[in-house]
């Protein structure tokens, strides 16, 4: 093994779409948006569609063209910003569905692609994306007599149960949308755990799909196995890396693998809590992170290892964001491009 080797577990994957899925009594999509949250929507999308999701979720029009041309037609993939300007042909070419933000994005989609399915995102407090009360009462009968085939909203706080905004944004979809015939949605990963009253006709889990928080029972979807390009011996006193920030206290033994922040292991990682391990033991990671190394104590190894792992079942994306300050969605979506990868399943 000469490059990190990142690893991705498909079984994991739908492990956790069918789990997600079994919490609800209503329709789970997907949501693949940044390349399937950095680890290849296509891959990530062929292997979901054979669990079963039916509904996929992407960001922009052009992920939906690359998702489009993996899973091939029959599935549906809805765009959350919408119908922009300058996308008709390829919303229509590959059968991609604009969730319509704006009373300009709804004007625009019925002129440029009349007929052709759409869906609304409605703001219930977000203030991201979405129509907002006053335009929705203006255009709402004029947007239903062309069928959407989805209205939609997003909750801004689903991560923290105890937070109140929940009820709110739950309370302002109901009065948007009660009474309306058209399927509804309003839960990502987040509201699918608030409970049945967020999960309406349809889901859209992101995140607990590919093993990060707040979806606690998700099983972990990707590895990351560092090769030790070099062991050296560092005398107590000696200090390891830029800017001298780890000292040896006692005869050490050090490795040097290849990754660093160029590949999305954050700097900031260095100054909390991570270790990469060998087999079943942890080994402290000293020093600052480079570039494209990482320096770990290995002094308490019995023998030199050809590789160490820096994510795995025991330490998790969201170990990683804890000692970096940061969340699983930014590890997950920061991974880099020199890793090989490796799908299983
Ligand atoms: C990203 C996103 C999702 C998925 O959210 P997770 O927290 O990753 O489950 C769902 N809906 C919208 C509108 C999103 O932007």
């Amino acid at each position: 093994m000469s490059t990190a080797k990142l690893t991705i577990d498909l079984d994991a994957l739908a492990t956790n779409w069918r789990s997600l899925d079994a919490k609800t009594n209503c329709e789970t999509a997907a949501v693949v948006k940044a390349n399937g949250y950095g680890l290849d929507a296509g891959r990530v999308g062929q292997a979901l569609a054979k669990a079963g999701a039916r509904n996929f979720f992407v960001a922009a029009a052009e992920e939906g063209v690359a998702l489009r041309r993996a899973v091939g037609p029959g599935i549906g993939i809805s765009v959350f910003s919408g119908h922009m300007e300058g996308d008709a042909h390829i919303l229509k070419e590959f059968a991609l569905t604009p969730m319509l933000n704006s009373v300009d994005q709804m004007l625009r989609h019925f002129e440029a692609l009349p007929g052709h399915p759409f869906g609304i995102q409605l703001d219930t407090g977000m203030n991201r994306l979405g129509m907002e009360r006053s335009e929705w009462a203006a255009v709402a009968e004029i947007a239903l007599g062309q069928n959407p085939v989805l209205i939609m909203s997003h909750l801004a706080c689903a991560d923290d149960p105890t937070h109140e905004m929940n009820a709110r944004q739950l309370r302002e979809f109901h009065d948007l949308t009660d009474g309306i015939q058209v399927p509804r949605s309003l839960a990502a990963t987040g509201g699918i755990l608030l409970g049945p009253e967020y999960h309406f006709d349809l889901c859209r889990p992101g995140i607990g799909l590919y093993g990060g928080a707040p979806y606690s029972d998700a099983v972990p979807v990707v590895s990351l196995d560092l090769p030790v390009i070099q062991i050296r011996d560092v005398e107590p006193g000696e200090a390891v890396g830029y800017s001298n920030t780890w000292t040896a206290q006692r005869p050490s033994r050090v490795a040097t693998v290849a990754a660093g922040y160029a590949d999305g292991l954050i700097r900031a990682m260095g100054s909390g809590a991570i270790v990469a391990y060998a087999g079943e033991t942890a080994c402290p990671v000293v020093g600052r992170i480079s570039m494209d190394l990482i320096t770990i104590d290995i002094t308490d190894l019995n023998g030199d290892p050809e590789a160490l792992s820096l994510l795995n079942p025991v330490q998790t994306i969201e170990t990683l964001a804890d000692a970096a300050g940061t969340i699983g969605y930014e590890i997950l979506t920061s991974l880099g491009h020199r890793y090989a990868r490796a799908y299983r399943g």
